[in-house]
């Protein structure tokens, strides 16, 4: 490549980086997993719950994500459920600002440093 599209190269590399840093200052919550909304029967003897679907109580709201190599679950409130799942997506456009950071790195290695060899 010439010297000057090398640097041209660079240059872009570097702005990229650079807005992926602005993106990924906005994030805040981040977790992995899914909240999943279940109804549940209590198992008090005459409730409706028992014989009915649509009597089950709830929605209760179950949060399952790994943690240190394990599926963990537990129970979290709906306001707990909005936060998280906004964490969630979170999670993902992070994972997404990563590779296109590690992307823009190859490129700028590239422009940067002539491959010996
Ligand atoms: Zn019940």
């Amino acid at each position: 490549m010439p010297k000057r599209h090398q640097e041209q190269a660079a240059e872009r590399s570097r702005r990229r980086i650079e807005a992926l840093r602005t993106e990924l200052a906005e994030i805040d919550y981040v977790c992995s997993g899914t909240p999943l909304e279940r109804m549940k029967t209590c198992g008090k003897p005459g409730c409706r719950c028992a014989q009915d679907p649509a009597a089950r109580h709830g929605p209760y709201y179950d949060w399952g994500h790994m943690k240190a190599g394990k599926l963990v679950h537990r129970l979290v409130s709906p306001e707990q459920a909005g936060l998280l799942r906004r964490a969630i997506v979170n999670y993902r456009r992070l994972k997404k600002l990563l590779r296109s950071w590690e992307a823009a790195t190859e490129r700028l290695i590239d422009a940067e440093v002539d491959r010996q060899r």
